[in-house]
């Protein structure tokens, strides 16, 4: 079946960042037309010159003609930006987020704004701001919905069309489900990463360790790395989950330990063969 024509929308996008600013090219190239909000006036006209939004401008007053708004700030501004954001609009406006938690905040959202979608893509990368901006971040990664039974219908078919039209593939969840997911494979990753680079940095043998480190060093520590003040809002607003997950992976790495201390190479191989056997189905999905 081909795809439903798209309908020209009336985007907002509050935060030009990376996710804010790939958001509004893809979204662009589609047709639609973009209103741009950001904090900095000079991100706002970089946006302009840059041809990443129609129109631009640090005021939240400015979203009053849009149809639907994508708040894509800092997961610690998203509420006091609705909260602003909600004396501007028609009562018909759609209002989804990017933040990487959903929990409360969801419900909270609901409260100031009953058309609210929490949303998240699952893709990223270690730069931020909208020099990082980059086209087709979205293409053929998840991106979550999380809307309330309480949620309008409508409202989610409307982000549900556009976040098709980025080519996502969509996944729909409660949002307490999706915090202990993403905890799992996003946030415990970058604490994992981090921990294990303050472990090469400080060993004695940081020197010869950091000369001889590889591909694999790389792959595994990538994460860690990034960007650290998102780091720290995944930690502070995802706390119950991150802390389960880490309790969890604590007791895995304690059975692995064991193993080893006990030089039990049997047990070891049989813990790493199920986890070679895992991986491909896990990481590909099939
Ligand atoms: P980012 O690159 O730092 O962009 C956020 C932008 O928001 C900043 O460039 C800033 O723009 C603007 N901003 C900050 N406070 C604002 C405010 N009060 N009002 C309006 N604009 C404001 O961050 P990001 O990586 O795009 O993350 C944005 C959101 O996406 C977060 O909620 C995060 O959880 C979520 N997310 C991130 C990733 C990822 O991998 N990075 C993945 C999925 C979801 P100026 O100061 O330049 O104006």
């Amino acid at each position: 079946m081909p795809p439903p024509p798209i309908i020209p929308t009336r985007i907002g996008i509050v935060g030009l960042g990376l996710i804010g600013g790939s958001l509004a090219l893809d979204l662009c190239a589609q047709g639609h037309e973009i209103w741009g909000v950001s904090r900095r006036d000079t991100t706002c006209q970089r946006a302009l010159q840059q041809s990443i939004v129609h129109h631009a401008s640090t005021n939240l007053a400015s979203l009053a003609p849009v149809d639907v708004v994508f708040i894509c700030t800092p997961i610690s501004a998203i509420l006091p930006t609705l909260s602003e954001l909600a004396a501007h609009l028609t009562p018909t406006t759609v209002v989804t987020d990017v933040g990487s938690v959903k929990g409360s905040l969801v419900t909270q959202a609901t409260e100031l704004w009953p058309r609210f979608v929490g949303g998240h893509p699952m893709s990223g990368k270690a730069e931020a701001g909208l020099t990082a901006a980059t086209p087709h971040l979205f293409q053929q990664r998840p991106y979550v919905l999380t809307p309330l039974p309480s949620t309008p219908a409508d409202a989610v078919e409307q982000v549900t069309a556009l976040i098709r039209q980025l080519g996502s593939t969509l996944y729909i969840a409660n949002p307490d489900d999706h915090d202990q997911a993403v905890a799992l494979i996003s946030h415990l990753p970058v604490m994992l990463g981090a921990s294990l680079l303050h472990t090469c940095t400080t060993s004695p043998q940081q020197t010869l360790a950091q000369q001889l480190a590889s591909s694999g060093f790389k792959d595994t520590s990538r994460v860690g790395g990034g960007n650290p003040e998102l780091g720290r809002l995944m930690a502070q607003y995802n706390q119950p989950a991150l802390l389960a997950a880490l309790a969890h992976y604590q007791s895995q790495l304690t059975q692995l330990t064991q193993a080893i201390a006990d030089s039990d190479w049997n047990r070891v191989e049989s813990y790493l063969t199920a986890a070679h056997q895992d991986r491909p189905a896990f990481v590909t999905g099939a």
